[in-house]
């Protein structure tokens, strides 16, 4: 008898077992049963052939209205042409020099026809296309009654591999298989009123009814989450486990004199989470949270507030930035509210002052060298910079605590490189970009704790958001320009959004993905800043930035337009995350619908940041019927970020919506869906938190402490799992 660990090739022929290894991957029983089947037909429920479209890869149900042999004309050969119906419409499908297949194409047969719809002179056809009758009572000696059931799988297949071929394996497959051990904890299995999992495996391959299939689903499904938390819970354990210096909050220091210094109040729920945060850093294991919050509702604040803590109790903080212009930012903002704190070092400073200083790529050899010794010395008790941080080279006195700033998809190899810069395990403070739905946070970031900013501060005002079709009203896009004019001449600022930097340069290479077909005329930022200034917003003040402008030059234009100096910046999306300046009251956004939905979130979110409203206008050429408009009107209706991100995520892939940070994981996810599943994941959470608080659960419930340690063993090799 076989077990899920059973080769292939003791149930099932030499040959296939190559087959199917080379088609779908699969070398042993468990590796084959859980390829499930994509639906299932039912017995004498025909395909609707009207409505099969040219190109598709089909598998349908028919049955054979006629079969006839004819010789070809002008030419060698035969051709079998055999029309199947659903009673309605029919299909022709046609075999070369295959005429002895004939015989068994008995008119009123049903089959299960597989291949490419294509047209011929009209009509729709399958040319060559696999198939498989069905076994009607003449066919007695059917070695194989694979087709027993009502309903007939349909397996995700590959031209090598038809669907009933691997309905076949599975017949011979679950044949032999004996008594499966269930790892699932038999108090959670029947809470929840599953089956065992032998039973499972076998009701989705050979549904008695749709419902019991769909249970067995849930229960598989369910699996995928129980293990994926329990993996989650457990290393959230051990990293509790791990000890690390505690950083406890001092009064009288940096953090009370920043505080004093800050031009507004905490709002209640920015107060909270720094508690959350300084009660972190107090505890003897390290911190491990996540912040997320909806644009502009002032993460930074809380980001800063925890460096200074620990830079207080005599340790060292990495800001780490996604870009070189927020890191630049994140730069003056500190010093412009430390004031003389951040001049340690220099005669007659404070007591209690540090230093700041500033590692980026572009950095000449002079300057990082003295970064370098800075943060080396431990003079430096913020250490801010962009990817460059994690170069080997960077060494910290007594690294306390590394923020990672405005970046949702920061790899577990970015977090190690820099951790082992730390003598012991630092605190760990990740800030996303965009808010995400909750589950994903759950399932992304499972092993980090979470705090969320709903909020925004008060006296901010809304932003509202117009979509500006120029083809359908050319006129608008006037109308645009003007509204830059009426907001400059009122003093505030402006940003003009364009997709790429010149008219021979790609779209932003690092765009988190680009929608639609590539139009010729895409807006570039070389040349719409000379068409503004010699046209619509002539006499303004106007200047670019992009990626490839040499850092001083970004720095400089930055610093001119934060300092008011510039009234229109005309930019890539560099400007993308965190850049900060309140005066800035108007964004036009050219080709909006060549940007992803969370980036034009993020995008508009620079404006409205002030105590003025905001105004966010979306350019675009796509016409009224086409999806990327949907996704535009989508961000005007609503400012709600977490509602954006959603949207956003349902268009990815499931691989994309976990990351790189699950890459080991999602080779186990074969149902779950992050979105749809939520209820799923949240019981699952539950269940895996309620299953670790036993101490021995593992030796409790040894079937699943094998199967975790398999999945661990998978993660650790895809770089999940480094302590
Ligand atoms: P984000 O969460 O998008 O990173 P920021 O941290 O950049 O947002 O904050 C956005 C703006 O709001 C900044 O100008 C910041 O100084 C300001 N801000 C932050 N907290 C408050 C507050 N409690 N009251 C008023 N303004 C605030
Ligand atoms: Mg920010």
């Amino acid at each position: 008898m076989a077990t899920l660990d059973t080769k292939l090739v003791d149930v099932v022929g030499d040959r296939t077992v190559k087959v199917l290894e080379s088609a779908i991957g699969v070398k042993t029983v468990g590796d084959l049963l859980r390829h499930y089947p994509r639906r299932y037909v039912v017995r004498g429920e025909l395909t609707d052939i009207s409505a099969l479209q040219e190109d598709d890869e089909v598998t349908i149900l028919a049955e054979i209205f006629s079969a006839n042999t004819r010789t070809l004309q002008g030419r060698k050969g035969t051709i079998l042409e055999v029309i199947v119906t659903d009673g309605k419409s029919k299909l022709s499908l046609t075999f070369f020099n295959q005429a002895w297949r004939e015989r068994e194409m008995r008119v009123g047969r049903q089959g299960l026809f597989a291949g490419k719809v294509g047209v011929f002179k009209g009509k729709r056809q399958l040319s060559h296309p696999d198939y498989e009758l069905i076994a009607d009572g003449s066919d007695v000696d059917s070695a194989i009654d694979q087709f027993a059931g009502k309903y007939l799988p349909l397996y995700p297949a590959t031209a090598k591999l038809p669907s009933w071929k691997i309905a076949q394996c599975m017949e011979l497959a679950i044949g032999a298989l004996d008594e499966v051990e269930d790892f699932l904890p038999e108090q959670i299995r029947q809470e929840h009123g599953y089956p065992s999992l032998k039973e499972s495996l076998v009701t989705l391959h050979q549904p008695q009814d749709l419902e019991q299939a769909e249970l067995a689903r849930e229960r598989l499904t369910f699996d995928e989450a129980f293990l994926l938390q329990l993996l989650l819970v457990v290393r959230r354990e051990e990293l509790r486990a791990l000890k690390t210096t505690a950083r406890v909050v001092r009064s009288g220091g940096l953090l009370d004199a920043f505080d004093q210094g800050l031009p507004f109040e905490l709002t209640p729920g920015q107060r909270e989470v720094c508690s959350e945060i300084e009660s972190d850093l107090a505890a003897s294991h390290p911190m491990h949270r996540l912040l997320q919050g909806e644009v502009g509702s002032g993460k930074t604040v809380v980001a800063i507030r925890a460096a200074l803590a620990v830079v207080d109790s005599g340790g060292q903080a990495a800001l780490l930035a996604p870009t070189e212009v927020l890191a630049q930012q994140h730069l003056r903002t500190l010093e412009k509210l430390l004031g003389p704190l951040a001049q340690g070092g220099k005669l007659g400073a404070n007591e209690h002052s540090t230093q700041l200083t500033l590692i980026t790529g572009s950095q000449n050899a002079a300057g990082r060298k003295e970064s370098l010794a800075l943060a080396a010395s431990g003079d430096a008790g913020i250490v801010i910079g962009t990817h460059a941080l994690l170069g080997e080279k960077v060494a910290f006195q007594d690294l306390g605590l590394i923020i990672v700033d405005e970046q949702h998809r920061f790899g577990v190899e970015q977090r190690d490189a820099l951790k082992s810069k730390a003598e012991t395990p630092p605190h760990l403070l990740v800030m996303t970009a965009t808010p995400i739905p909750r589950t994903v946070a759950m399932t992304v970031f499972g092993d980090l704790d979470i705090s969320t900013l709903r909020e925004l501060p008060l006296g901010r005002q809304a932003i509202t958001t117009h979509v500006i079709p120029v083809l359908e009203k050319p006129a608008f896009m006037d109308r645009a320009w003007s509204r830059i004019l009426e907001e400059v001449s009122q003093g505030h600022q402006a940003y003009v959004v364009a997709p790429r930097i010149s008219a021979s340069t790609p779209e932003n290479s690092d765009m988190d993905f680009l929608f639609g077909t590539t139009s010729a005329e895409l807006s570039s930022v070389e040349e719409l800043a000379p068409t503004l200034h010699s046209g619509p917003l002539k006499g303004l003040r106007i200047a670019i930035l992009h990626g490839q402008l040499a850092t001083d030059v970004k720095d400089a234009t930055m610093q001119a337009f934060s300092a008011g100096e510039i009234d229109v910046l005309v930019s890539t999306t560099v400007i993308e995350v965190g850049v900060d300046v309140p005066n800035a009251t108007i964004m036009v956004i050219m080709d909006a619908d060549r940007f992803g939905v969370s980036q034009l979130h993020q995008l508009r979110g620079r404006v409205g940041r002030g105590t003025s409203p905001g105004l966010c206008l979306l350019v675009t050429q796509a016409n009224a019927e086409a999806p990327s408009r949907a996704r535009l009107d989508a961000v005007a209706a609503t400012v709600d970020g977490f509602e954006l991100s959603r949207i956003d995520l349902e268009q990815r892939r499931e691989g994309d919506v976990l990351g790189a940070n699950q890459s080991g994981t999602r080779s186990h996810l074969r149902l779950l869906r992050v979105l749809r599943d939520e209820g799923l994941i949240d019981l699952a959470r539950k269940d895996a938190i309620a299953t670790i608080a036993d101490p021995e659960w593992a030796k409790h419930n040894l079937a699943l402490a094998k199967s975790l340690a398999l999945l661990q063993d998978d993660a650790a090799s895809q770089y999940i799992d480094k302590g």
